[in-house]
């Protein structure tokens, strides 16, 4: 049975606009996702999404006090973020996670290799919360969150496919090449945040040591933006309209050539950006702007 819902806005001057709206459901239900890259890149990782009532981060790479200014700058409300979702071991993408999670009461999820990786180190991780079966799926609040593997240096490392039963999306940020599998996860989301790490050119032409350059250019190294550019055109084929393209490298790529590279691929499929899917860039220091679905 559909409810009939008006929600009244007041402005500054107190004038009603009046919105009509039909929903299956409750007031809740009227909530899309909200996405935002508070931070993206080898100096820290951070991705805020929320669903109706239920917030959570992916990777928490930032110090505390810098993920709340940032935070701010979008205006979001950090308080009732749930969970951490950790991807992998690597500093940029754990540094404030014991520290957040203690702060604001969030619980920590992450495969349990990963875990146990870290736990090797040292590392506290008073909030981790484990979960049976865990790349099977798990709810967290109204959010369905389904890892799945990507190859990278790492222990042990996942991307996240989060649905809220009607819109899914996804999130891949540090792998090494596009599988098969990855690719199945990421198709059918509406906004997919995935990785466009180096330029090759400027890779091999930089000033990284032989063996560092290797390691980023190999399989289970970083996305280059020929890799993520090559699969934009199934992503929109199978329903994305947002594509945010991050972990872009400081030293071996630039916006502009990241965005020009999947752009183009784009073109040659006739997928014309800005219409008929919109490209961003996910920034290391400064948050993207909230994405709305
Ligand atoms: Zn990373
Ligand atoms: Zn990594």
């Amino acid at each position: 049975m559909h409810k009939k819902i008006v929600i009244q806005l007041y402005n500054a001057q107190n004038d009603v606009h009046a919105y009509t709206r039909i929903r299956e459901d409750t007031y809740r239900d009227m909530g899309s996702f909200q996405i935002c890259t508070l931070a993206s890149g080898s100096k820290g990782n951070c991705t805020y999404i929320r669903s109706g009532n239920t917030a959570l981060i992916i990777d928490e790479g930032l110090t505390v006090k810098e993920l709340k200014v940032r935070a701010a700058t979008r205006g979001i409300d950090l308080s009732d973020v749930g969970a951490v979702l950790v991807t992998h071991e690597h500093a940029d993408h754990i540094k404030g996670v014991e520290q957040f999670s203690r702060e604001f009461g969030s619980k920590v999820y992450m495969p349990l290799t990963c875990f146990q990786t870290m736990r090797s180190r040292g590392e506290i991780l008073s909030r981790y919360e484990h979960v049976d079966g865990f790349e099977a799926g798990f709810d967290i609040g109204d959010l369905r969150v389904q890892p799945f593997r990507v190859p990278h240096d790492a222990r042990y490392t996942v991307g996240y496919r989060i649905s809220d039963g009607k819109t899914d999306i996804a999130v891949a940020t540090d792998l090494g090449f596009v599988s098969d599998n990855t690719l199945a996860r990421l198709c059918g989301c509406k906004a997919v945040i995935v990785e466009s790490n180096h330029d090759p050119l400027m890779l091999e032409k930089g000033r990284y040591p032989y063996p560092l350059k290797v390691r980023i250019a190999s399989k289970n190294g970083h996305l280059s933006n020929a890799d993520s550019a090559a699969i934009a055109s199934q992503l929109v084929a199978s329903g994305a309209e947002r594509i945010l393209l991050a972990h872009l490298s400081e030293d071996n790529n630039t916006p502009e050539l990241a965005f020009q590279a999947t752009k183009e691929q784009l073109e040659k499929h006739g997928i014309r950006e800005g219409e008929d899917v919109v490209l961003d860039i996910a920034y290391q220091y400064r948050p993207s702007e909230i994405i709305e679905l």
